[in-house]
């Protein structure tokens, strides 16, 4: 494998940055996950499109310029050979004497980008099963729609799912409403057939494949009804699913002990599944 840091591809296991970046030391640095499927990449504009936001929101610059950007995408991933899989960017303010504050210089932001293949049995497995979720507070700070590396609620979130023989945790606010997955956006299907979500003004990600979902569901008069909605509500709903870029749309069969629905994937959930990269953006890795 080969992985890009810094204006250079090195094996993967050499590649290292410096003790002293910050993202190393404040998880000070954004990132971004793209699906690579059939030999394209998906939705890269809406993903770079989020990555100018988040650098923004924290002050930072592009580390290379965007054209640029897309040629490195495209190269580590050509370069590891990646049909369906994923491709990583992490971009991190830079390395400085360890002082919480921006530096005072302008200083050289750190630029690493992996890529890796992700069997296609996987999916077709996780399809057919499902996942089940758990549910656990949402513990993070009030900025979850930059989509920074400062993960460890999420880390926490996630392995308690694990322990439970899990796939993903559902955070939920004060309220009792769920926020969003440790790594996905969350989905109801009303017995009526329509999806629900959670606005993206408050308290999640903007997930670009939420976006996807929204724009299929337009072309194909499926009825969306961006609100909160509650654990007991979403235990009570005809299907449930997450969204995210390696997961698309994923079937969410139980929520802690409940089964959802008939405890089997759902016929809105499968459909959005097997239809869902027929309407994205597709940029072939070689131009
Ligand atoms: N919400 C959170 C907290 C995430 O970390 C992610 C993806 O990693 C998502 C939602 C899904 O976003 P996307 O569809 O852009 O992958």
């Amino acid at each position: 494998r080969i992985a890009y840091v810094n204006g250079r591809y090195v094996p993967h296991g050499e590649a290292c940055v410096h003790v002293e970046d910050r993202g190393f030391q404040f998880a000070d640095g954004v990132y971004e996950v793209c699906e690579i499927w059939d030999g394209y990449i998906v939705d890269m504009t809406r993903h770079l499109d989020r990555l100018a936001r988040s650098l923004n929101e924290l002050q930072m610059d592009w580390p290379v310029e965007r054209r640029a950007m897309e040629s490195i995408l495209r190269e580590t991933a050509r370069r590891n050979r990646v049909k369906k899989g994923l491709v990583y960017l992490q971009v991190t303010r830079g390395v400085a004497r360890r002082d919480f504050a921006f530096p005072k210089t302008p200083i050289p932001a750190t630029l690493v980008v992996t890529a890796r293949s992700v069997p296609p049995g996987n999916a077709v497995k996780i399809g057919e099963e499902g996942i089940a979720v758990v549910t656990t507070p949402d513990i993070r700070w009030e900025r979850v729609d930059i989509k920074t590396v400062a993960l460890l609620p999420q880390v926490l979130a996630k392995q308690k799912a694990v322990r439970a023989g899990a796939k993903e945790a559902w955070m939920y606010d004060k309220d009792g409403f769920i926020t969003e997955g440790a790594s996905s956006n969350a989905w109801i299907v009303n017995q009526d057939g329509t999806l629900v979500t959670r606005p993206a003004e408050r308290g999640i990600l903007r997930g670009i494949t939420r976006a996807a979902i929204m724009d299929f569901a337009a072309a194909h008069d499926i009825k969306v009804e961006e609100r909160p909605f509650t654990i007991d509500e979403a235990k009570a709903a005809r299907e449930a699913f997450i969204t995210s870029a390696t997961m698309t749309a994923t079937p969410v069969v139980k929520i802690d002990e409940t089964p959802i629905g008939n405890g089997a994937p759902g016929s809105v959930v499968s459909e959005l599944r097997a239809r869902f990269h027929e309407g994205v953006e597709k940029l072939p890795l070689s131009v």
